[in-house]
């Protein structure tokens, strides 16, 4: 057992449900024990919890599930998660192999991407927290929500939970790190004229961003995936927007008005400009075809906007 298993060996060893007892107890005495900061767990701790016939049983399952799910620590005869095991165990406490409850319609601040009107509501539709355009009757954008995050939150509050984790995503995944595996993230710009999509798209460039290990697949209008840039994080909060507290949906309206930009100034190398407009000033970024912003401008221009 150990490094050589298959996904298939992996999940046969689950189909025993008292092992998915021992992993979920292992995981509440862990968290009953944190104040004493130890992980792991030892074979009595764990044979007065589960319940299980004899010791040799609970031998028989600790053993077939050590290599995979658990460690075993030999000088003190006690177990612990392998990565496995902890991200599985988490899984399951979550309960997000459930259905995700219903959602909404909640209606939200954020613009559509497809016509740039403001009357945006939330829906769960297909498992995705939907951002639906009642103007022009289209989603204006999707994101994945996970059921524990429905669960227990209704309203402004799911909005907000959504925003969260999609800002995480986004600065994660523009440094290359995947917000899922922790794989290699590798982005690209994409024309939007190659691109089949449903409607007129607001901005001529995206970004695809496809994780090397996991196939986490991401994409974003260029101006959009560029706003998370320090840079701009920090012109835009000295202007009243705070980049870090908004879900992707509230920028559509700036793609819209011409606020902000994005054209192709060079080619081979091809080169790309990201213009953000907020009052008189002005932020440009300039970014390489893997969407890495290579250098960038402050501009005050007066009397203009
Ligand atoms: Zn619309
Ligand atoms: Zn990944």
């Amino acid at each position: 057992m150990g490094s050589e298993q298959t996904a298939d060996e992996l999940f046969q060893l689950l189909s025993d449900e008292i092992r998915l007892d021992i992993l979920r107890t292992v995981a509440v005495a862990q968290n009953e024990n944190k104040q004493r900061g130890v992980a792991s767990l030892s074979f009595s701790e764990i044979y007065d919890r589960v319940e299980v016939d004899d010791t040799s049983k609970l031998s028989y399952h600790l053993g077939e599930l050590t290599g995979t799910f658990l460690r075993k620590h030999d000088e003190n005869d006690s177990y612990a998660f392998t990565h496995a095991g902890e991200q599985l165990v988490r899984f399951v406490l979550a309960e997000n192999y459930r259905q995700p409850d219903p959602v909404g319609p909640i209606e939200t601040e954020g613009g559509c991407q497809w016509c740039g009107e403001q009357t945006l509501e939330a829906i769960l539709e297909d498992q995705y927290f939907m951002m639906y355009c009642t103007a022009c009757e289209r989603g204006a954008t999707a994101y994945r929500v996970r059921p524990a995050q429905v669960r227990d939150r209704t309203g402004e509050d799911l909005i907000d939970a959504v925003a969260r984790e999609q800002v995480g995503d986004l600065l994660k995944s523009r440094r290359g790190v995947c917000p899922d595996c922790a794989g290699r993230i590798e982005t690209e710009i994409w024309d939007t004229e190659d691109v089949p999509f449903p409607g007129e798209p607001p901005v001529p460039f995206i970004t695809a961003s496809e994780c090397q290990s996991c196939l986490r697949f991401l994409s974003l209008p260029l101006p959009v995936a560029a706003a998370y840039h320090p840079e701009s994080i920090s012109f835009h909060w000295g202007h009243g927007l705070d980049i870090l507290d908004a879900g992707i949906w509230k920028f559509n309206g700036y793609l819209y008005d011409d606020q902000w930009t994005a054209e192709r100034v060079a080619t081979d190398p091809a080169e790309y400009r990201v213009e953000f407009r907020r009052e008189e000033a002005t932020l440009r970024l300039f970014l390489d075809e893997t969407a890495t912003v290579t250098h960038t401008e402050r501009v005050r221009r007066r009397g203009q906007r």
